[in-house]
C-alpha cells in the first residue's frame, strides 16, 4: 500500500465534480492485491467473532461438567476461608486454567494471523511478553471486580444483580479513568508531541473547536502493529486525544488533520460520556438476563456442577458463558451503536478540519485492515465503524458541496480540473 495516495483526477475539484465518480475513482487506486488480502482478513474476523464464543462456551461447559470449578474453590477455600481473599484466589486459578486453555487461538488470533497479514511488527518473544503483562492486569482489575461483585452477591441475595450492575458500572468508570496513565504505558510508551510543525494546525484546530487542548500525546504502536490510528480516552482530567506513530510516520499532513478533526468530534459530542450511559443501560439489561438465566441454569445443573448458590465462587464459568452468549447477540446492537457515533465524528471532523481528500486517504489506510466495500447487512452486523467505502463517499459528499474551497478561483473556467488548493 502506497504510503502518499494521489488524489485521482476524477477526485480534483472542477466544474463537473460527481462524488459518487470520485468516490470510485479512490477506490479503484487500491491495489486489487491489497483489496483482496484485507477483505480476507476482515472476513476471517467474522468467523472469529463465531469461533472465539464456541470456545469459550467449550471451556466454561468443561470447568462446570466436569466440576474443576467445584475443585477450584475447593482449593481456593483451603487456602484461606477469609472471603474475598478466597474469591481472589478462585480467581487466579480460573484466569489461568482458561488462559492455558484458550491459548492455542490468542496464538493464531493474536500472533500468526496478524504476521500472516502482515499487520504484526512483533516477534513471539515480544508478543508473549505483552500477553504475559496482560495476564497481571487482568488478574488484578478482575480479581477486584471480582471481589466486588461476590461481596454483593453473599451480602444482598435477593437484589445483587441491581447492585451488581451499579458496581460493575463505577468500575468501568474508574478503569476508564486510570487507562491513558495508568494501563497503556504498562504496554506502550506515551508522550507530548512536540513536532510544531504537527501540533501547531493540531492546536488551532482544537481552539477553533472550542477544545481547551494545550497537549497532543502519541504512542508508539508501531511496537506491535502497522496499523495507524488514533483516539479519545480517558475521563475528566485524564481526557485526551493521542495519535498513534504510525499515523504520524505513514499519514500526509491532510490526513493528520482530518483524524484530528474526527477524534475531536468523539470529544465535543460527548462520545465517552453518551457511551457510558448507553453501557449503564446495556449492564442493567445484562444483570437483569443473568439474575433469571442463573436462577434457571442453578436449579437444573446446580447440584451436578456442585456449585452452592450465586456467592459460591464456582459459579463463576456460568457466568462468563451466560454473558458471553448475551454479548454474542448484542454484537450487531454493539456495532452499530459504536458505528453511529463514528459516523458523527465522521461528519464532525469534515466540517472542522475540511480535509474531505485527507479523510479519504485516511479512509484508504485504514482499509488496510477493514474490507473496503461491504453489503449494508454485513456492514450493520459486523462494522464498527463506517466502512471505507462509506466513509470516502462521506469526504466527496461534503467536497461537492463546498467545491468553492477548493477551485483554484470561483469563476475557474469549466473543467480547467483546477488544482487542488487546500487550506
Ligand atoms: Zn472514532
Amino acid at each position: 500500500m502506497p504510503t502518499e495516495i494521489p488524489i485521482p483526477v476524477q477526485a480534483q475539484a472542477s466544474a463537473h465534480f460527481d462524488a459518487e465518480a470520485a468516490t470510485e475513482a479512490y477506490l479503484a487506486a487500491i491495489p486489487a492485491e491489497a483489496r483482496g488480502r484485507s477483505d480476507a482478513y476482515f472476513e476471517g474476523g467474522y468467523w472469529l467473532i463465531l469461533w472465539d464464543f464456541v470456545i469459550g462456551v467449550m471451556a466454561s461447559v468443561l470447568l462446570l461438567g466436569t466440576r474443576w470449578s467445584a475443585g477450584m474453590r475447593n482449593l481456593a477455600e483451603r487456602v484461606t476461608r477469609f472471603k474475598p481473599v478466597h474469591t481472589f484466589v478462585y480467581w487466579c486459578e480460573y484466569l489461568l486454567v482458561t488462559s492455558v486453555l484458550t491459548f492455542p487461538m490468542a496464538v493464531y488470533e493474536g500472533f500468526l494471523r496478524e504476521r500472516k497479514y502482515g499487520l504484526a511488527t512483533q516477534t513471539f518473544g515480544p508478543w508473549m511478553n505483552d500477553q504475559f503483562k496482560g495476564l497481571l492486569v487482568n488478574a488484578v482489575l478482575g480479581g477486584i471486580i471480582a471481589m466486588l461483585l461476590f461481596g454483593v452477591a453473599r451480602k444482598l441475595p435477593r437484589t445483587w444483580w441491581i447492585w451488581g450492575a451499579m458496581v460493575t458500572m463505577a468500575f468501568l468508570i474508574f478503569v476508564v479513568l486510570i487507562a491513558p496513565v495508568y494501563l497503556v504505558p504498562i504496554f506502550n510508551k506515551v508522550s507530548i508531541l512536540s513536532d510544531p510543525k504537527i501540533t501547531e494546525p493540531i492546536l488551532r484546530l482544537a481552539r477553533a473547536n472550542g477544545i481547551p487542548a494545550r497537549d497532543v500525546y502519541q504512542i508508539d504502536a508501531s511496537k506491535q502493529t502497522t496499523r495507524m490510528s488514533a483516539n479519545v480516552s480517558g475521563f475528566g482530567n485524564t481526557m485526551r486525544i493521542t495519535l498513534n506513530d504510525n499515523l504520524l510516520r505513514r499519514g500526509s499532513p491532510e490526513e493528520i488533520q482530518s483524524v484530528m478533526g474526527h477524534e475531536m468530534g468523539h470529544y465535543v459530542l460527548h462520545h465517552i460520556y453518551k457511551s457510558m450511559l448507553f453501557f449503564l443501560v446495556v449492564t442493567v439489561m445484562g444483570f437483569a438476563l443473568l439474575r433469571w438465566s442463573l436462577d434457571w441454569s442453578l436449579a437444573r445443573w446446580g447440584e451436578r456442577w456442585q456449585i452452592r448458590g450465586i456467592g459460591d465462587t464456582a459459579i463463576l464459568p456460568l457466568v462468563v458463558l451466560l454473558g458471553s452468549i448475551f454479548f454474542f447477540v448484542l454484537t450487531p446492537i454493539l456495532n452499530t451503536y459504536t458505528r453511529t457515533q463514528e459516523y458523527e465524528a465522521d461528519m464532525y471532523g469534515l466540517n472542522a478540519s475540511r480535509q474531505p481528500d485527507g479523510f479519504a486517504r485516511a479512509a484508504i489506510h485504514l482499509g488496510e485492515y477493514r474490507k473496503m466495500s461491504p453489503g449494508a447487512v454485513e456492514e450493520w452486523i459486523f462494522f464498527d465503524h463506517p466502512s471505507g467505502r462509506n466513509r470516502i463517499y462521506a469526504g466527496m459528499r461534503w467536497k461537492a458541496e463546498n467545491l468553492e474551497l477548493f477551485m483554484g478561483k470561483p469563476e475557474a473556467p469549466t473543467g480547467a480540473g483546477g488544482k487542488d488548493g487546500r487550506k
